[in-house]
């Protein structure tokens, strides 16, 4: 069996050293656990926040300890009767081949109903951070502008075309013209702007004419800043992630204070600007395997997948997720 570990704490920039790939051996089972073999690991922007020491809403990985994340497993071996060699389940066993488990942490999915990997994407985390975050703090009306960022993405997808199944006008920021492309053209998103090119905040405001009436924050930094003069009187904005600040030194101040000007705009226009971890909302998870579910099947809610092959590609993958390197949910396939 093989695992990847957390070897050092990266300062800024996780680079390839900061990762260990190491063998193990996997010990018997006790009465009551069930032997996984590791098929799909998720690779997700939070894990960077578990690389280092500072205080947060979960712990950080110790320095030696494998690297977390959510996995689709298959059941090899098992001493709980809950469980049947062959079963298909969602766990949370992190980065490596093969886990242990008691079988407290897992979810059977049916290979039959949905393509299991969907467990880890449209229909898991990220697909209900979107759907949480829209129900409970976006509450987009019919014909409201939505904007996403980090549109293509796992989180930001779902976003887009949840709030046009609630009747909204969405527009979508996504870094490159592939990117933008594949919002117009796959998912039906009414407009998509290149937060990569040089007259960003203009071309953002000429997609919404009628301003912004929610903005689901992924992303933070520039994007945040081409936002917000547009947020139109009693916007919401659910903030999920700032995905452009995950590499920076929280100790080093930044030299130009926004935050002055941004309260008087709170204050002013009536905004509620809420942040959200999306286990807040758990109670709704069943409304969405429903809801999503039946959206998925009736072609409403698309997804797409970067797949990466082997566990020893991870470090890289996920090193590339920090830069827009993924197009669509990123998940490293570890044995099939
Ligand atoms: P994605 O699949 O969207 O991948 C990350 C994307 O972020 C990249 O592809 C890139 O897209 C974009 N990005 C990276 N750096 C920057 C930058 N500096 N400026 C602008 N865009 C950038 O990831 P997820 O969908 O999994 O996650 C999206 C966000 O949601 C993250 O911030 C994540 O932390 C957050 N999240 C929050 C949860 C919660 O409970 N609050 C739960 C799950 C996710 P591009 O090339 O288009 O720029």
């Amino acid at each position: 069996a093989t695992r990847v570990v957390l070897a050092s704490r990266p300062s800024g920039k996780p680079v390839a050293e900061n990762f260990r790939l190491e063998a193990e051996t996997v010990r018997d089972l006790a009465e009551g656990e069930v032997l996984l073999q590791i098929l799909y690991l998720s690779l997700d922007p939070y894990m960077r926040g578990r690389m280092d020491d500072a205080k947060s809403y979960a712990k950080p990985v110790e320095i030696g300890g494998v690297m977390e994340g959510g996995t689709v497993a298959r059941v090899l071996r098992t001493r709980n009767a809950a469980f049947d060699p062959g079963d298909i389940v969602l766990s949370h066993s992190g980065w490596q081949s093969h886990a242990i488990s008691n079988g407290s942490d897992l979810r059977k999915l049916d290979p039959g109903q949905a393509p299991v990997t969907t467990a880890l994407g449209v229909l898991g985390m990220p697909g209900f951070t979107a759907y949480a975050g829209l129900r409970n703090i976006g509450k987009p009306k019919a014909g409201e502008t939505v904007v996403v960022a980090a549109a293509s993405g796992a989180v930001g997808s779902a976003v887009g075309q949840i709030a046009r199944i609630f009747g909204a006008r969405v527009v979508g920021i996504a870094g490159g013209r592939e990117k933008c492309d594949y919002l117009r053209d796959v998912l039906g998103f009414d407009a998509a702007v290149d937060h990569h090119s040089s007259d960003f905040a203009t071309a953002l405001a000429a997609a919404c004419p009628q301003g912004i009436d929610v903005y689901f924050e992924n992303v933070g930094g520039p994007v945040w800043s081409a936002v917000f003069p547009l947020l139109n009187d009693f916007a919401r904005v659910p903030v999920c992630g700032l995905i452009a600040h995950y590499n920076e030194d929280s100790s080093v101040a930044n030299s130009h204070d926004q935050l002055p000007a941004v309260m008087r705009a709170i204050l002013r226009k009536s905004l509620t600007i809420r942040g959200f971890i999306q286990r807040e909302f758990a109670d709704q998870r069943s409304d969405f395997y429903r809801e999503a579910g039946a959206w998925i099947a009736e072609g409403r809610l698309k997804h797409k997948e970067d797949i990466v092959v082997g566990l020893e590609n991870a470090p890289e993958a996920f090193i590339g997720l920090l830069e827009g390197k993924n197009f669509g949910k990123l998940i490293v396939r570890v044995a099939s």
